[in-house]
């Protein structure tokens, strides 16, 4: 049985927001349509020529990446070049390209959160937050006969999660007047007639990104032909998500152990350091990818050693100056942890909607390092 791309879409969109990326980045679907159907994905760190290669050997219907395959407007798609071969192989056999980028860094049990759990740290803080969830108030007006069914609708679709507590809700009993007008259909009171009727106003706090399916939700159990409900701005603020972890160990871990640590579950190559490792490590920071440009942010949480990928020699130097270890794994390195895991997720969520779609992992090594 196949899928829809739009199905698979919305799937990557619930693990990785794209309202998380950055404005100068480039996510979603690339190459392809939402109306095309598949039968098997293939999930890789990067898109070149030998993964598209294969994609088609397996025939494979979409790729997901990690690492956009076009970043700015392009004037034109040659053969004769590395991207336009690209493009071409992936509209001559009709494979779909997504890209979850720095949508997949910023979310929940993205690049961060694996890196971080890799290497058995604890306690996450995140080390430069760059977006808050805005939170929104709902309040709706309900008669007494709905009140619990509302409740529940609202509850069920989200609304009214704080901490630890679902289902959130607040009741003021009051009374509600209206006129029917002509062409209407009430169901309460008659036309031209002012009714007053016990209502209760219930009002609960809803994230932004979930409003609409709440709205739904409430409007599908409420009686009234035309609901009355306001939605209000809040200050509160609501989940964060930014690049990098800060988190610590329970025991210090000796220096050299640490080090074996971080290459063998990392698997990495090699390990280049700036600054001087602690001889006790116990606070470690984590950034996937490209960490260099959160160095002071890392420095400034007090953590010792600050773990990422494609440090430049001015940023090496920087961690020096500012008085903390960073120790660069490799851009890939650090990043490529997420790939199997983003799959594994993609699979369950697809398996929970009873779809039958194989998910691959991409045994392409795409990483242009070679380490003598
Ligand atoms: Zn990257």
């Amino acid at each position: 049985m196949s899928v829809k791309v739009a199905t698979i879409m919305q799937i990557i969109e619930e693990l990785a927001p794209k309202n998380l990326a950055y404005d100068w980045d480039n996510i979603g679907l690339i190459v392809g349509s939402p109306k095309e159907e598949l039968e098997r994905i293939l999930v890789s760190l990067d898109v070149n020529e030998q993964v598209v290669d294969e994609a088609i050997a397996n025939g494979v219907g979409m790729i997901i990446c990690h690492h956009p395959l076009i970043f700015k407007p392009i004037s034109n798609i040659r053969w004769d070049n590395n991207l336009g071969v690209i493009l071409k192989k992936l509209v001559q056999n009709e494979i779909n390209l997504y890209a979850a980028h720095t949508n997949l860094d910023l979310c929940k049990n993205g690049v961060n959160q694996i890196l971080f759990e890799k290497l058995g740290l604890e306690d996450g803080q995140i080390l430069k937050v760059e977006k808050a969830e805005k939170l929104l108030k709902l309040v709706v007006f309900v008669p007494m006969s709905h009140v619990e069914h509302v409740k529940m609708s609202m509850g069920n679709a989200g609304a009214g999660w704080i901490g630890g507590y679902s289902h959130c809700v607040f009741g003021t009993q009051g009374i509600g007047s209206f006129k029917p007008l002509e062409g209407t259909n009430p169901y309460l009171g008659s036309t031209g007639e002012i009714e007053d009727v016990e209502e209760m106003r219930l009002e609960t706090i809803v994230p932004e990104k979930i409003l609409k399916t709440v709205l739904k939700s409430v409007l599908k159990e409420h009686p009234y032909e035309e609901v009355a409900y306001d939605i209000y701005p809040l200050a509160n603020s609501g989940d964060k998500y930014g690049l990098g972890l800060a988190g610590r160990y329970d025991i210090p871990i000796a220096k050299n152990e640490f080090l074996e640590m971080v290459k063998e579950r990392l698997q990495a190559p090699v390990l280049k350091v700036a600054g001087i490792i602690p001889e006790k490590i116990q606070k470690v920071g984590v950034c996937g990818g490209s960490g260099g440009s959160i160095i002071s942010n890392a420095a400034f949480t007090g953590i010792q050693v600050f773990i990422t990928g494609d440090i430049s020699y001015h940023q090496a130097q920087e961690a020096e100056s500012l008085g903390i270890c960073v120790i660069d794994a490799g851009h890939g390195t650090t990043e490529k942890l997420v790939v199997p895991y983003f799959a594994n997720n993609l699979k369950s969520k697809l398996d929970v909607q009873k779809r039958k779609v194989e998910v691959m992992i991409s045994k392409v090594n795409s990483e242009p390092w070679t380490f003598l």
